[in-house]
C-alpha cells in the first residue's frame, strides 16, 4: 500500500493525535517500520515533535536491497531515453511542488524558507543535468586498432547504489546522488538524515508519482547501525557519503574494505582572503551572507576570514552589517537565518566561542544570548564574530558549523595563502580582490578544491563536479558532473573483429600485437 499521508508532515505533531511515523520506502510501498525504536524529528525553532524516524530493522533493509537487487534487472534495459524521460517528469514535479518541500525543510532544519527553497533548486539543477544521461554516459570507439578490429567502451551501471545524507540540505544532498545514480542504470537505497528525513520522502514520492518503477529507489532510516549494513551488505556496489569527517572516514574506510566504490564528502574551513584594495561593500555583503546564512550550517559556509593588511578598516563595519541580521524562526518572513539544528549543536558553538575567547581571541560580537520573541525555546545563535583568532585555537583547527565568522590577519598575501594551505580542509576558499594578478597567483597556489574569485560559495552547477579536496573529501570520483556519471558506472571494453579470415594460417601464440 502506497502511504501518502505523510505529506502533511509540516504539521507539528503537537496538532496531530498521533506523531507521524516517517514511512520506509521498499519496493514502491511507502511502508511502516515494524521498529519499535524511534527518533523524534524535531522543529528547531520550537521543540515540537515534527515526526518520528524508525530505525528500519535489519529484516527491511533486506528487504529494501532485495527489491533494489530484482529491480537492476529490468531497469538497467530500460532505455537511457526512457530513464532520462522520468527524469524530465520529476524536475516538472519539484517545481510543482517547490513550496511544499521548502516547507517542509524550513519545519525540520529550521533554516528560513528563501533558504529551502534555494536547497530545492540547487537540487533540482542536478536533476534537469540528468535529462542529458544518454550524451552524458556515452562510451568511446576506435575504428580499426588492428586490421578489421575496432575497440569500443560501454559505461554501464553497476547494481544497487547507496546513499548517506546529511542535516543540513535536505533536499539537495539526496538530489545529488540518487538522479545520477538512477538514471545512469543503477538501482539505489537512500539513507535521509534522522534528523530531516522529510524531504527524502517527499522527493521520493514524486520521483514514484514521475514513473520511476517499483523498487528502483528505497528508503531506509536510522543511524550507525543502518550505515554499517550498508557498508558491509555484499548486493551494494557504490556508497555515496555526505557528512562529517568522522562519519565519512569511517564510512570509507569500512564500505571500501569490502570492495565498494565510494565518494565521501566531508567537513570544511572555508577561508576568504581579503585584500585591501577589495570592494568594500561588495565584500562585506559577500563576507556576512556566507558567514552567517543558514546559520553557518552550509559546508560551504565562509567560516574564516584573513584580512591582509590588517582587520582595523573593516572589524567596525562587519559588526554593523552583522548586527542588523534579524535571527528569526525560518518561516517569519522577516528572518536572515533561523535556528542551528539541534541543542547540542547550539551548546557545541557555545563551547567552541568560549574555548575562543579564554584561548585570547577578541568576541566582537556575542550572539550566545538571543531570545526570539515567540520562539524562546529554539536553538538560536545570533551572528557572533571572533577576531585576532589564531591558527593554534580550538575554535580555528574545529569545523563549527554555525553563525560564526572568525577573523585573522596577515601582513602579507604570501602569508595568508600560507594560513589557508596549512588547514586541514580544502573544501574551498575565496579571495576578494580588484588585482587580476593577485586573483591569479590565489588560483594557481590555493590548497582547495573550489576556488571563488570574488564570490563566496563556489558551489559549482552540476555540469562542473563539488570537487572538495584534502580532508574534505575521500574517494577519487566527485558528486554529480562528468566525475558523478563515472562514479555510478563502470566500463566495459569491448574488442571485436569482423573481416574474411583466411583459412590454415593455424594458431599463434605469441602475445597478439596490431598488425
Ligand atoms: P554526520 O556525519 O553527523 O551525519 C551524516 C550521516 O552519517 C547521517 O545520515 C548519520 O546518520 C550518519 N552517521 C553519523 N555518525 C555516524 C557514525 N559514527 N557511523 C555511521 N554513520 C554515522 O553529519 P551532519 O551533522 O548531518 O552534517 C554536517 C556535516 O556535513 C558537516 O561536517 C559538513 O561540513 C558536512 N557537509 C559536507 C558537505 C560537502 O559536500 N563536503 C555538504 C554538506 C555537509
Amino acid at each position: 500500500l502506497r502511504n501518502t499521508h505523510f505529506s502533511t508532515a509540516t504539521e507539528p505533531s503537537s496538532k496531530q493525535p498521533n506523531p507521524l511515523r516517517v514511512p520506509n520506502l521498499i519496493g514502491g510501498a511507502f511502508v511502516d517500520s515494524q521498529s519499535l525504536a524511534s527518533i523524534d524529528v524535531i522543529n528547531p525553532a520550537t521543540q515540537e515533535v515534527v515526526s518520528q524516524v524508525p530505525l528500519t530493522t535489519n529484516e527491511e533493509f533486506k528487504a529494501a536491497v532485495s527489491s533494489a537487487k530484482q529491480a537492476f534487472l529490468s531497469w538497467r534495459n530500460t532505455p537511457v531515453t526512457a530513464r532520462q524521460r522520468i527524469m524530465f517528469k520529476l524536475q516538472e514535479l519539484i517545481r510543482r511542488d517547490i513550496d511544499k518541500l521548502a516547507l517542509n525543510i524550513t519545519t525540520e532544519q529550521g533554516k528560513t524558507l528563501k533558504d529551502a527553497q534555494g536547497d530545492v533548486f540547487r537540487g533540482l539543477e542536478v536533476v534537469e543535468h540528468a535529462c542529458g544521461m544518454a550524451t552524458l554516459q556515452m562510451g568511446e570507439y576506435v575504428s580499426n586498432v588492428s586490421k578489421g578490429i575496432d575497440t569500443y567502451s560501454i559505461r554501464e551501471p553497476l547494481g544497487v547504489c547507496a546513499g548517506i545524507c546529511p542535516f543540513n540540505f535536505p533536499a539537495m544532498i539526496p538530489l545529488w546522488m540518487f538522479p545520477v545514480a538512477v538514471t545512469c542504470g543503477n538501482t539505489f537505497i537512500l539513507k535521509p538524515s534522522e534528523k530531516d528525513p522529510g524531504a527524502s520522502i517527499l522527493l521520493a514520492e514524486l520521483a514514484m508519482e514521475a514513473g520511476l518503477p517499483n523498487g528502483v529507489l528505497n528508503i531506509v532510516h536510522g543511524t550507525n547501525d543502518i550505515v554499517n549494513a550498508i557498508c558491509d551488505d555484499e548486493d551494494i556496489r557504490a556508497v555515496s557519503f555526505v557528512g562529517s569527517n568522522t562519519a565519512g572516514m569511517h564510512i570509507y574506510g569500512r564500505a571500501s574494505a569490502k570492495g565498494k566504490r565510494v565518494q565521501s564528502n566531508m567537513g570544511a574551513k572555508n577561508h576568504a582572503i581579503v585584500m585591501p584594495d577589495a570592494n568594500e561593500d561588495a565584500t562585506l555583503n559577500a563576507l556576512v551572507a556566507a558567514g552567517f546564512g543558514a546559520a553557518g550550517q552550509r559546508c560551504m559556509a565562509l567560516s574564516t576570514v584573513v584580512f591582509v593588511g590588517g582587520l582595523k578598516s573593516w572589524e567596525n563595519k562587519l559588526v554593523e552589517r552583522a548586527k542588523a541580521l534579524k535571527v528569526n524562526a525560518g518561516t517569519e518572513p522577516d528572518a536572515d537565518l533561523g535556528p542551528v539544528i539541534s541543542k547540542q549543536a547550539k551548546e557545541r558553538i557555545h563551547r567552541l566561542i568560549q574555548s575562543g575567547v579564554e584561548s585570547g581571541a577578541r568576541l566582537v560580537l556575542d550572539g550566545r544570548d538571543i531570545v526570539v520573541p515567540g520562539y524562546e525555546h529554539g536553538n538560536f545563535i545570533g551572528p557572533t564574530i571572533l577576531s585576532d583568532v589564531t591558527a593554534n585555537m580550538e575554535c580555528y583547527k574545529e569545523e563549527i558549523f554555525g553563525p560564526v565568522l572568525i577573523c585573522m590577519e596577515a601582513d602579507s598575501f604570501e602569508e595568508a595563502i600560507n594560513i589557508v594551505n596549512r588547514n586541514k580542509y580544502g573544501n574551498g576558499a575565496s579571495i576578494f580582490t580588484t588585482s587580476g594578478v593577485a586573483a591569479r597567483k590565489f588560483q594557481t597556489e590555493i590548497e582547495a578544491g573550489q576556488v571563488g574569485i570574488n564570490v563566496p560559495i563556489p558551489v559549482p552547477l552540476p555540469f562542473f563536479s563539488f570537487t572538495g579536496s584534502k580532508a574534505s573529501f575521500a574517494g577519487d570520483l566527485n558528486f554529480y558532473g562528468k566525475a558523478g556519471v563515472n562514479f555510478f558506472t563502470q566500463i566495459k571494453t569491448v574488442t571485436q573483429q569482423w573481416k574474411d579470415l583466411p583459412s590454415g594460417t593455424g594458431a599463434n601464440l605469441a602475445m597478439p600485437t596490431s598488425k
